[in-house]
């Protein structure tokens, strides 16, 4: 037993994917599929995956916004818990990553929930909150370009309705966060990022040990 969070093992890792892990069949082709794509390690974990659809169905989540789509992974997640009438946003830049994920969310029956947007993040959550969106989202997660990660915030925070929850995926980094040596740029962005969600009054914190590490951040 033990009151710290456990290391997992290889094993101990197949054994809680074993007991626990409903993938249906649909996210088990794209991740499939995207194995064999030299960026894979940039896709979500599928406990993950099961995590976010888990979250979103316990909130009753209607409006959401996913920062970094990739082939789709988790927008999938997100938009399986949605109901009928709940909406997706997600942003990308990368066209050929995108078309992988759209069609997976034919497959799945859901591409009418998600509303591609292929810009620069900030752009996008700029001109909704020019739209008149403030206050309207119950879910955004963060998972593009590290550098970013602080104006992804801000934005989202803006987006959202108290009560509504900001996920921030890669938030330990392989471990580098904790390495000195470590001092490139997108280890030094995430450090910072975590050092400002700290102290920050304005959301209820907890940072998840699940797949590379998941910052949960209740708007207050
Ligand atoms: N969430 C995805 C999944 O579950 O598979 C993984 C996202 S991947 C780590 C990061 C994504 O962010 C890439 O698809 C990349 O094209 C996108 N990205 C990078 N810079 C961006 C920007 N400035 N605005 C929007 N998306 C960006
Ligand atoms: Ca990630």
């Amino acid at each position: 037993m033990t009151n710290k969070t456990i290391r997992l093992s290889d094993a101990l890792y197949d054994y809680l994917l074993s007991v626990s892990s409903r993938e249906p069949e649909v996210l088990r082709h794209l991740r499939a599929e995207t194995a064999s794509y030299p960026e894979a390690t940039m896709q979500i974990a599928p406990e993950q995956g099961q995590f976010m659809t888990f979250l979103v169905r316990l909130l009753g989540v209607k409006k959401a916004i996913e920062i970094g789509v990739f082939t789709g992974y988790s927008s999938l997640c997100v938009a399986l818990g949605l109901p009928p009438d709940g909406q997706l946003i997600a942003c990308d830049v990368n066209p050929q990553w995108t078309s992988v994920a759209e069609r997976y969310w034919r497959q799945a029956g859901i591409a009418g929930k998600i509303d591609l947007r292929l810009a620069p993040a900030v752009e996008t959550l700029q001109q909704l909150l020019a739209g008149g969106a403030a206050g309207t989202f119950d879910y955004a997660f963060i998972d593009a370009d590290k550098e970013s990660y602080i104006d992804y915030y801000e934005l989202s925070l803006l987006l959202l309705r108290p009560g509504g929850l900001i996920l921030v995926d890669n938030v330990l980094w392989g471990g580098r966060v904790a390495d000195p040596g470590a001092q490139d740029q997108a280890t030094e962005a995430i450090r910072r990022f975590n050092l400002h969600l700290k102290e920050d009054a304005r959301v209820d914190l907890s940072m998840i040990p699940v797949a590379d590490g998941l910052t949960l951040a209740r708007k207050r």
